[in-house]
């Protein structure tokens, strides 16, 4: 990026920051006293404002103007989503004030805001970047966000209206499982998911990082060092690097799973449920989230079925008949007996199985029919029992 650019955004951004928090204080201020907030007012604020500040009226004012409708967005939601709440919780939904050293550049141009040139970015008040393209976009973007992240390196997403791509049907359903060891267990063998452990090849280093950057901590009111901002960075790098291999692992897997399937039956699962403590915990978890979270994107992409199924109950049910063991399995039984009728499968086999059944969709329509199992009989209802 040329230095002019980076000052040109770095500019905007403080311009588009002051609004932004001026905004917070009109808010908070209107709130107290009962007063409306909307566009129309802070646009108001936003014409006085640039009459009486010259610096203001150097930046693009559709930019400026994204802020504000950007800003009554966020509050409107925020005052949809607080009623109903304590008066000392309100104020934790409310967009809050972005600060110069902790905030992260965001810039949000639309339509009128910025214009694609011979693979250039045009942006309002006069800002050409040059863009390295991850891939061609797909439809003329209808909306651009420019940030940088905690890095240092600069990023523009494009918002392009999406279309489902069809794939061909397949006539087969999936159930799938979320776990530690492996991070999904599926009913059909060859789609298992075992955890990849970038987190445990990186928690060495990111130890030594760690206690590196608590070492350098600067005393209170000091600024910090070079080598504390050195070490800062380089736990920042290794957080990322493990947070993209993840994802990259993820996608692959989600690809292939919804190429297969035509209907996808997965549990929905709620991270911290394993994170109490340990690290691999925290590990497992933080895969399991983004490999949920592709998944889900992937079978929308595609147009696939898929059907979220309440975690509860599903290590004591049984999927072949429907009973439910009287106590949860303890972690370290692997194998899933049922007392009811006798069937005998892996755990995880058997949870992934749960899901199946309990998104109403047909096990025997999974990979892998078991043979030898005796016919479902009294099929559970797919509700959801409470806890
Ligand atoms: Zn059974």
């Amino acid at each position: 990026m040329s230095s002019t650019a980076r000052a040109g955004l770095l500019s905007e951004w403080a311009r588009c920051r002051w609004i932004w928090n001026e905004c917070c204080a009109r808010s908070k201020k209107a709130y107290a006293e009962e007063e409306k907030c909307g566009a129309a007012r802070l646009d108001k604020m936003l014409t006085e404002a640039s009459t009486a500040n010259a610096w203001l009226r150097e930046g693009s004012s559709v930019q400026q103007q994204q802020v504000i409708r950007d800003f009554a967005k966020s509050r409107a939601k925020a005052l949809k989503d607080i009623k109903g709440r304590l008066p000392q919780q309100r104020r934790a939904g409310m967009p809050k004030c972005k600060k110069k050293h902790a905030a992260d550049p965001t810039l949000n141009y639309t339509q009128s805001g910025f214009r694609l040139k011979d693979g250039r970015l045009h942006l309002a008040g006069g800002i050409v970047l040059s863009v390295v393209w991850s891939r061609e976009l797909p439809k003329p973007p209808s909306s651009v966000l420019v940030c940088r992240e905690s890095l240092g390196h600069w990023y523009a997403s494009f918002v392009v209206a999406t279309t489902t791509e069809e794939l061909p049907a397949t006539g087969r359903d999936i159930g799938i499982d979320w776990g530690v060891k492996e991070t999904a267990t599926t009913t059909s063998d060859i789609h298992d998911l075992p955890h990849a452990q970038h987190g445990r090849n990186a928690a060495q280093r990111l130890a030594c990082y760690q206690r590196r950057t608590a070492r350098r901590k600067p005393k209170r009111g000091q600024a910090g060092s070079k080598g504390y901002k050195e070490a800062k960075r380089q736990t920042a790098k290794l957080h990322k690097k493990v947070a993209r291999q993840r994802q990259d692992t993820g996608r692959k897997w989600a690809k292939r799973v919804v190429r297969d399937h035509d209907r996808l039956a997965v549990e929905d699962f709620r991270p911290k449920f394993l994170a109490k403590s340990t690290m691999a915990g925290k590990a497992a978890d933080a895969a399991i989230g983004v490999t949920k979270q592709a998944l889900i994107h992937m079978a929308r992409k595609h147009g696939r079925e898929l059907h979220l199924v309440h975690p509860a109950h599903t290590t004591m049910d049984c999927a072949q008949c429907g009973a439910r063991t009287k106590h949860a399995l303890p972690l370290l039984e692997r194998t899933y007996a049922c007392t009811a009728c006798g069937a005998v499968s892996p755990r995880d086999k058997n949870s992934a199985r749960v899901m199946l059944v309990r998104a109403g969709l047909n096990p025997a329509g999974a990979d892998r029919v078991r043979a030898a199992g005796p016919p479902v009989h009294g099929q559970r209802e797919p509700g959801i029992p409470s806890l």
